[in-house]
């Protein structure tokens, strides 16, 4: 199961490849982070969420 890139819990999976959440990209990268619901909607833009990935 995936787990958020940010707060590190794990996210709950609806249905097959839909994660309740988001999967933001690095500029230039291909990997992909998953983030939760929650941390979604504290970090408004994609910038916000990449600056709390490390
Ligand atoms: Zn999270």
């Amino acid at each position: 199961m995936a787990k958020c890139a940010i707060c590190g819990k794990k996210i709950a999976e609806l249905f097959l490849e839909k994660l309740k959440g988001t999967i933001v990209k690095k500029p230039g990268k291909s990997k992909q982070y998953p983030v939760c619901f929650e941390c979604q909607k504290k970090f408004k833009s994609n910038e916000e969420l990449l600056k709390e990935i490390k």
